[in-house]
């Protein structure tokens, strides 16, 4: 017989990289139905994911760490259930960010991208692309994504610019894409638009100003107006007051002098003006603020701009044309000042927008942009949720889905950047006209000329990004992949992106595709720290997936991010909980290791026909039970549920119970460690299927040990069907219905349970050594026959003297200085003597005795001296309370120590 012995410890070091190797070079990550290979069914329906494209200076962090882990899961699931299982893996290009990374560079070289050119600097930005766009996808791989890489695409690359080419093309002939002037979020550093999305409004303090707006002809006279940006001033192009105010009535109509510049502007009523605010009369600047663009809009005021790209004031600031915005402030303020225009200043809180990336101020500005017209793409998009098409986990982001689309406004889809799907639109220098084209032109197609020039703006990432389902699988061409994995079917990520991407997702899907992009969305939580705090370097909280891995081991981390997440709500996590994951993962190997070498106490083959003990009945039913519970669970995406469920069974009750158990009938030998064997490794088989999804590593390399073993120590250890060639591709274990014999297995088995840790846990009460075993009288009517058929095994776990273990059904009478304890139908009698030293024992109770007597004298003296009358009464009282107290306490250990005699 072969010795079969694992290392004593789990090496995740060695084994991760190997294993992944070996799963991507056997093809197993490719779906099992592929339109590109032979022998394809298109009768079959595919399972499909595509992966939120992480950006490509993206450098792994948690949020990446969740989706990748969660998507995993799926995929892994599912192609075990032996559905052809699609993962599509990429990457976005992240206009912003990866700009920026290369500015950076040449700035450390003293250049800018002006200096060098659009062609130049793209030239370098793929450059830097292809030296470190790879690094996120490697630690993609390390986290076991079972992606298929042959299929991984790039927002920029070939195919997908096509799809952004025609998805902007049918836009703009359908009449839902146009050009025109509107206020944006602008970020000066960055000279782009920012979506609305990208910024967050911070409270921070500042100043509020009061100041004059003086009466044309009448200029002792003026509205006082207050306002927390005064460059602002230069912009303003009316005075709005609230038309039932009666303090400024008799204004509305006339005329008021912009400070230092002197021009006129009306004063008129609007009803938007907040009459506590301020003094109660509104400066209106159209060109710089959403609210008083909408003021303007209402009363048909001209929209001025003073501010340039870099947020520098422009020729309309007059003397202070050149000044960047907070320097315009400044001098503004101190002309009014001494121009005698200023009322007075006070602190204030303010509500800054700044932009997520970089966190500079934005500035609201008029800007000439390209829009999508998006109101019927939402509408449409609002439908295919609303009629069920598609379905969004947890339901109540349905919600805020609706909300959010039924209030959206045009997208702003132009950036001002060169790294990005740059807008196929050329205009024209003979006639002024534009070309909107799938392939660049050479010529005007209104006038035929050649002095055409593209637009310099690039796309939205989104714009591409909001493609991603189809544009992955080939569109606008009817691929093979495209006809026969599209629809998608999942797609998982975090809520917070729930409008950035989901929501564009559905309406491009819909719009271009016709069909819903994917039938579910499954939202997960965010991570925050132990204490339930947002992550972020500045705490000093975050918590480094990699560092994880390196330390703990990647299933630790996989496990601690799956097991603790419920749909859309956010987890805490810590260092702390990977690691008793990482004792998990070391658990499984010690019991796996344990039954591979227990293999060797069993013989090849049976003698006769199975019978089964109550234990090997038991497991098998709270197996059976177990895969029942997972697949409900997975099927209504309680994955978390299902791994804490997994968890429970594997530790409590295989490695802490029926492995126990198991020892004690493999050294009966013959048929019953035969069957206690291969009991032993069904069980253990089937275990690691169901913890293949969560922790791939250790679950694979174990059970490739465990078919090895097996198969080398005789074939009748292997599964049903035999054993597949890798875990990664076995089948996932099928829940049966419930069986007439099981329910009485684990009620019978649970009472024994209950038997042991009633007497495991008075040993621990009475401090009772481990090892040393005790005698025990167990009584039950009804179940001792079922007690006397597991006397051994309950000997065996709650260390009792066999030989001085009885059962009976009565007992005439109780047995004398036995402690009795009641579990159910069972009484449990154990002699006292047994379980304490009775010389200890007495010594200690002694000792207690004399303490306490000590105290009962002095209480009782006190309580006799003059002390009594002279202390308030309630001190008094409290004395008398503790003599009572001790006198009780002297009277409990008096007896303990008769009952020692
Ligand atoms: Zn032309």
């Amino acid at each position: 017989m072969p010795d079969y012995t694992l290392p004593k410890t789990y090496n995740f070091h060695a084994t991760e990289e190997r294993i992944y190797e070996w799963w991507e070079k056997s093809g197993y990550f490719k779906p099992s139905n592929d339109p590109c290979r032979p022998g394809f069914d298109p009768q079959k329906k595919p399972y499909v994911i595509s992966i939120p494209p992480p950006n490509v200076t993206g450098e792994l962090h948690l949020g990446h760490a969740m989706f990748v882990s969660m998507e995993d899961l799926m995929i892994r699931y599912h192609r075990m259930k032996g559905i052809p299982a699609l993962w599509v893996p990429g990457t976005d290009h992240a206009g912003i960010a990866t700009q920026l990374q290369v500015e950076k560079s040449l700035k450390k070289e003293g250049l800018t991208r002006e200096q060098i050119g659009r062609e130049e600097f793209l030239r370098r930005t793929w450059e830097w692309k292809e030296k470190y766009g790879g690094i996120i996808t490697q630690q993609i791989r390390r986290l076991g994504a079972s992606c298929d890489w042959e299929r991984e695409r790039f927002t920029l690359d070939e195919g997908l610019s096509r799809a952004v080419r025609e998805a902007f093309v049918r836009l703009y002939e359908k009449g839902l894409i146009y050009r025109g002037p509107r206020l944006i979020n602008w970020s000066p550093g960055l000279k782009t638009a920012v979506s609305d999305l990208e910024v967050d409004y911070v409270e921070e303090p500042g100043t509020l100003y009061y100041f004059q707006y003086r009466l044309a002809g009448e200029e002792m006279d003026y509205i006082p107006v207050a306002t927390t940006r005064p460059e602002t001033i230069l912009g303003d192009t009316a005075v709005a007051v609230h038309p039932e105010d009666p303090r400024y009535q008799k204004y509305i109509g006339r005329q008021v002098i912009v400070p230092i510049l002197n021009r006129l502007i009306p004063v008129i009523p609007d009803e938007y003006v907040d009459r506590e605010f301020g003094g109660g009369a509104l400066k209106v600047t159209p060109g710089h603020d959403p609210n008083d663009y909408a003021i303007a809009q209402r009363h048909g005021l001209p929209i001025l701009s003073v501010l340039d790209e870099s947020a520098r004031v422009n020729a309309n600031g007059g003397p202070y044309q050149g000044l960047d915005r907070f320097e315009a402030r400044k001098r503004l303020w101190e002309d009014m000042r001494l121009a005698g225009l200023t009322i007075k200043e006070e602190p204030y809180i303010l509500n800054i927008p700044r932009s997520q990336r970089g966190g500079e101020i934005v500035e609201p500005m008029i800007s000439t942009q390209w829009f999508v017209h998006i109101q019927p793409l939402a509408e449409a998009a609002l439908q295919a949720v609303r009629d069920d098409r598609i379905q969004i986990v947890p339901e109540r982001f349905t919600k805020v889905y609706y909300n959010w689309l039924e209030n959206i406004e045009d997208w702003c889809i132009s950036r001002q950047l060169w790294w990005g799907h740059r807008i196929p639109v050329w205009y024209c220098r003979e006639c002024g006209q534009m070309t909107v084209a799938r392939m660049d032109p050479t010529a005007c197609a209104h006038c035929g000329s050649p002095q055409i020039e593209q637009d310099p703006d690039v796309l939205d990432t989104w714009f591409s990004s909001g493609l991603w389902p189809f544009s992955t699988l080939g569109w606008p061409e009817k691929t093979p992949d495209y006809l026969y994995f599209y629809p998608t079917t999942m797609m998982e990520t975090g809520y917070d992106i729930l409008f950035f991407w989901v929501a564009r997702m559905i309406m491009a899907g819909l719009e271009f595709t016709g069909q819903v992009p994917f039938s579910t969305v499954y939202l997960h939580g965010l991570i925050r720290d132990e204490h339930g705090r947002k992550m972020s370097k500045s705490y000093g909280n975050v918590i480094d997936p990699l560092t994880m891995m390196e330390k703990l081991g990647t299933d630790a981390l996989r496990f601690t991010l799956l097991v603790g997440s419920t749909p859309g709500n956010d987890m805490n996590l810590s260092a702390k909980k990977v690691e008793a994951n990482r004792n998990f993962a070391n658990k499984i190997w010690n019991a796996g290791r344990y039954i591979i070498s227990s293999l060797q106490q069993a013989p090849a083959e049976p003698a006769g026909e199975p019978t089964w003990t109550l234990a090997d009945s038991w497991i098998w039913a709270r197996l059976q039970e177990l895969i029942r519970d997972v697949e409900r669970l997975f099927q209504s995406y309680q994955y978390g549920e299902a791994g804490r469920q997994i968890y429970d069974f594997f530790w409590s009750e295989f490695a802490d119970w029926y492995v126990e158990i198991a020892k004690l009938q493999l050294s009966e030998g013959g048929d019953r460690a035969f069957y206690t064997s291969r009991t032993l490794v069904h069980i253990l088989d089937l275990c690691l299927r169901l913890l293949h999804p969560f922790t791939p590593f250790i679950s694979e390399e174990l059970w490739g040990h465990l078919k090895r073993a097996s198969e080398a120590h005789s074939p009748r250890m292997a599964p049903t069907g035999g054993w597949a060639e890798a875990l990664i591709i076995a089948r996932w274990p099928e829940s049966r219905l419930l069986e007439g014999w099981e329910q009485d297995k684990v009620t019978d088995f649970s009472l024994i349970q209950d038997v042991i840790r009633a007497i495991r846990n008075l040993r621990a009460e009475k401090n009772v050594k481990s090892g040393q075993r005790i005698p025990a009288v167990l009584v039950s009517d009804s179940f001792s026959v079922t007690l006397k058929e597991q006397a051994q095994a309950i000997a065996h776990l709650a260390q009792l003297e066999p030989g001085r273990l009885e059962i009976h059904p009565h007992l005439s009478s109780k047995p004398a200085n036995h402690i009795a304890l009641v579990v159910g139908p069972v009484e449990i009698y154990l002699p006292l003597a047994d379980l304490v030293d009775i010389t200890e024992e007495r010594s200690r109770l002694e000792k207690d005795l004399d303490e306490v007597s000590f105290q009962i004298l002095r209480l009782e003296s006190l309580l006799s001296s003059p002390f009594a009358e002279k202390a308030p009464p309630l001190v008094v009282q409290k004395e008398r309370e503790k003599l009572e107290s001790y006198l009780e306490t002297a009277g409990k250990l008096r007896a303990q120590l008769e009952a020692l005699n």
